[in-house]
């Protein structure tokens, strides 16, 4: 059994039922496992001393597309609304290969975890040439090499501008080689078990890229072998006239008819649902993935998420794709979330906690996990630690619950855990050559841009 102690944290937020926060308490962590919180000393393997520090339960990012990442700040689309966005960007896209995947995952994921983002959810559909099996095994070992709790999907897509979609032939496969792919990557990699390290989702990216068979078939597979299932919705109104056009329905009246309502299913972004489609959420339990980061830059429109929370739609955080955010910081989208809502929303928009607790408790509830998201015993060790004696937190720090949706939070977390591990320590990654990763990344997003 191994054991790592919190010990005599200044403030311990727990984000729990009761929103406690425990004042010079540590917190013992046995097998990955939370075992105790409160005042008494335990002794332990390992001890972080956390005198004067604060810790968080650990940020949970519920869509991701990791590839991007080495596809950010390109100037051609940087005026560009979704649809325009993704044709010129596919043209890139189409060259991605496991070192790719692998160094961009090293990239994104470590600055999720320096930012103090535990569990990552990504969406992954491009599989130029049928690389599915290269590409998710790329993901899971940057992941596991860097120590991060990995939620991935089999993403797809099936439809091309041949049959009236976005994306072009390089980068689609027909529905069998999908549905096949998709079970295989949910058989070796899937551990529904608590405490889970790996995950997968089956997640079609968009309306306008998969089929209606696509969408049916996925939702069959993934109800038989008991896995959720996710794709983008909602994020523009070109799409809503798509599919008025195409289908004859609004966006959420096409998923509906397809099976694609119910707890085990989250979409991303969700900007443009009418009040009775938002009861209809809330009703089905279908959940919500905010990115107010990326929606902002493609001018795609604000979610009506003090509406939702209202209601009780399942709602939690998440950064999208670093070519529209253009970075993996989940502490960055979170004091963004409050200020976009407070522009938006005035007095009816989100607290500094409440916005933190979307992206812990709500984001933990999308993903279907309750056994991450706050800090309890029964609970994952998924934590992050800020020192408060610094400079830019003299003065900040009275509210700590709020502080980093109202104050923010900059630069990296001095430590970051999951699942009982150090993970970052003194802001710095444990598991990999911080600086090798930086050569290593910088020479081939250069060769990649270049093909
Ligand atoms: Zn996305």
């Amino acid at each position: 059994m191994s054991s790592l102690l919190i010990k005599n944290a200044s403030a311990i937020v727990t984000c729990d039922e009761k929103d406690t926060v425990l004042e010079n308490a540590s917190l013992l962590m046995q097998d990955g496992v939370i075992t105790y919180i409160g005042t008494e000393p335990k002794g332990a393997d390992e001890t972080i001393d956390a005198a004067g520090c604060l810790v968080y339960p650990g940020l949970i990012n519920t869509h991701h597309h990791l590839y991007q990442t080495f596809s950010r700040n390109l100037p051609q689309v940087q005026n560009m609304e979704l649809f325009d966005w993704l044709t010129t960007l596919y043209e890139i896209w189409k060259n991605l290969d496991k070192d790719i995947i692998y160094h961009s995952s090293v990239t994104g994921i470590g600055e999720l975890l320096k930012a103090g983002c535990t569990t990552c959810f990504d969406h992954h559909y491009v599989f130029p040439g049928g690389s599915s099996d290269a590409l998710l095994d790329a993901q899971f070992s940057a992941a596991r090499d860097l120590g991060i709790r990995m939620y991935a999907s089999r993403g797809s897509m099936d439809l091309s501008k041949k049959d009236g979609g976005l994306p072009p032939d390089s980068v689609v496969q027909n529905v069998d080689e999908i549905l096949k792919d998709s079970r295989n990557a949910v058989e070796k990699y899937h551990n529904p078990a608590p405490y889970s390290m790996e995950m997968v989702a089956l997640a079609p990216c968009s309306p306008f890229s998969a089929s209606e068979e696509l969408y049916r078939q996925s939702a069959i597979l993934a109800r038989d072998l008991g896995v959720r299932l996710h794709t983008h919705l909602c994020e523009t109104i070109d799409e809503e006239n798509y599919t008025l056009e195409k289908y004859g329905k609004r966006p959420l009246a096409y998923m509906e008819n397809m099976d694609w309502v119910g707890n085990d299913v989250w979409y991303a972004h969700g900007i443009h649902f009418n009040d009775k489609e938002m009861k209809f959420l809330a009703q089905t339990g279908t959940g919500v993935a905010h990115c107010p980061i990326s929606n902002m830059k493609l001018s795609s429109g604000i979610c009506r998420i003090p509406d939702m929370l209202k209601l009780n739609v399942p709602v939690g955080l998440a950064v999208d794709g670093s070519a529209s955010n253009d970075g993996s910081n989940l502490l960055e989208e979170l004091r963004v979330a409050f200020l976009l809502h407070r522009l938006n929303s005035s007095k009816l928009a989100p607290s500094g906690y409440d916005i933190l607790k979307i992206a812990t408790n709500g984001s933990a509830r999308i993903l279907g996990r309750d056994d991450i998201g706050s800090l309890a015993v029964g609970k994952a060790g998924d934590l992050f630690l800020i020192r408060r004696d610094r400079l830019d937190l003299v003065g900040a720090d009275f509210d700590v619950k709020s502080m980093l949706g109202t104050v923010g939070f900059k630069g990296a977390v001095d430590y970051t855990v999951v699942n009982g591990r150090i993970v970052v320590k003194d802001g710095h990654l444990v598991g990999i050559d911080e600086e090798k990763a930086v050569r290593d990344g910088k020479h081939l997003v250069t060769d990649y841009l270049n093909r």
